[in-house]
C-alpha cells in the first residue's frame, strides 16, 4: 500500500486553515486542520482531483461593450487551464448574450461549459 500526505492552505475562506490530508493508494484516508465542512471538501477534492474557478471575458461584436464577462461552470480541473482559457481567448460571441447563455459547450474537452455571467446588449 502508497501512502502520502500532503499539507494545504485551504482556499475556501480568508481564514485559511492549514489542512493535513492522509492518503492511501491514491484514497483520502484523512483530513484535520480544518474549522468547517467546506475545509474538509476542498481538501478532499484538492488532493485527488483539483478543481479551480475560471472567469474571464470573451470578445463581443456588437455589442454596447467589447466584451461580455464570462465564466466556466462547473469548475475545470486544474490541469486543463490554459486549455480552457486559450479556447476563451479565441472565442467570439455576437450580441445580444444573456446572462446564463452557453458561449462554449465542453470547453476544451473538461465538461464545462464557459457561460455569459452578465447580459451583453446591441449597441
Ligand atoms: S476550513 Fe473552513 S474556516 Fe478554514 S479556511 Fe477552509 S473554509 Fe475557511
Amino acid at each position: 500500500m502508497e501512502t502520502k500526505t500532503m499539507n494545504l492552505t485551504c482556499i475556501r475562506c480568508p481564514m485559511g486553515c492549514s489542512i493535513r490530508v492522509e492518503l492511501a493508494d491514491g484514497a483520502v484516508t484523512s483530513v484535520t486542520g480544518n474549522t468547517c465542512r467546506r475545509g474538509e471538501e476542498y481538501a478532499r477534492t484538492e488532493a485527488v482531483a483539483p478543481v479551480r474557478t475560471v472567469t474571464s471575458t470573451v470578445k463581443a461584436r456588437g455589442g454596447v461593450r467589447p466584451v461580455v464577462a464570462v465564466k466556466a461552470v462547473p469548475d475545470v480541473p486544474k490541469q486543463s487551464i490554459f486549455a480552457v482559457m486559450d479556447a476563451i481567448r479565441a472565442a467570439k460571441v455576437c450580441a445580444p448574450v444573456h446572462i446564463g447563455d452557453v458561449l462554449i459547450a465542453d470547453v476544451a474537452g473538461t465538461g464545462s461549459n464557459v457561460v455569459a455571467s452578465a447580459d451583453l446588449a446591441k449597441a
